[in-house]
């Protein structure tokens, strides 16, 4: 046991170190960002410009995609209502113009209880497993978001998509890190979400046919017990 509580904390001071370097490179990249697209008229070769900015955008979602996780400080827990969370989450997805059109459906128990969590994780946990909803439905859709009651007063969400499913053949590679099937995806979404629901003491299971989409369930329980 002592040999494993070393390596626990050699994994948090790593978390830590990567959180604080992600926080460092974001603002410089924002700056560089901004120049760049300020002098666009000044580049002779417009192709360069496009891809300096398009893998700066990729360096950014990369650190986006893990960043909640990575937060230098301290997991912070709070009693939480996790609908309000997911309608936060949901207006966030509608606002961005940038994806598909697809239609969230959200259905919750009136008497949700609330569940001892770390929101900002929570919210990053949501919003990647929604972001892979949507992009599984380029023509658009429903995803269909189901918040109820589970034993204890834990809480279970189920988010179905009617997208490409996932092939069965791939199911073991999911949470693997890089591991993506899209053109400019970073393979990092599933395998953050899986170290929240972990972190949160819960359980993240996905199930799919290919001809009608992916179904992903989560649980959280009310109260995070001890490590
Ligand atoms: P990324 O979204 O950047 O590819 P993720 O870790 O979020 O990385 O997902 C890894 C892979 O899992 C995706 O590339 C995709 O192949 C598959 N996947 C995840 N969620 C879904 C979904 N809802 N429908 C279809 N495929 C999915
Ligand atoms: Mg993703």
């Amino acid at each position: 046991t002592m040999e494993l509580l070393q390596k626990l904390e050699k994994l948090r001071v790593v978390g830590q170190l990567a959180a604080g370097v992600a926080h460092e490179i974001r603002n410089p990249l924002t700056t560089i960002r901004g120049f760049l697209q300020l002098n666009r008229g000044r580049f002779d070769n417009k192709g360069t410009v496009e891809l300096m900015l398009s893998e700066l955008d990729r360096i950014n979602m990369i650190i986006s995609e893990f960043l909640v996780l990575a937060k230098p400080q301290a997991t912070r827990l709070q009693l939480k209502d996790l609908r309000e969370t997911m309608q936060q989450v949901i207006a966030f997805l509608e606002s961005e113009a940038l994806l598909t059109h697809a239609n969230f459906e959200l259905h919750t128990e009136p008497d949700l209880p609330p569940v001892q969590c770390d929101e900002n994780q929570i919210k990053q946990l949501f919003l990647n497993v929604l972001k892979n909803a949507q992009e599984s439905m380029p023509d658009g859709g429903t995803i269909r978001i189901e918040m109820s009651r589970r034993r204890q007063d834990g809480v279970g969400i189920r988010i179905t998509d009617q997208g490409c499913g996932i092939p069965e053949d791939r199911m073991s590679r999911l949470g693997e890190p890089f591991y993506t099937t899209k053109d400019s995806g970073t393979g990092l979404g599933l395998m953050v979400s899986f170290k929240i629901v972990e972190n949160h003491g819960g359980s993240l299971r996905i199930a799919s046919n290919r001809d009608c989409g992916t179904i992903v369930d989560i649980e959280l329980p009310a109260v995070l017990s001890p490590p």
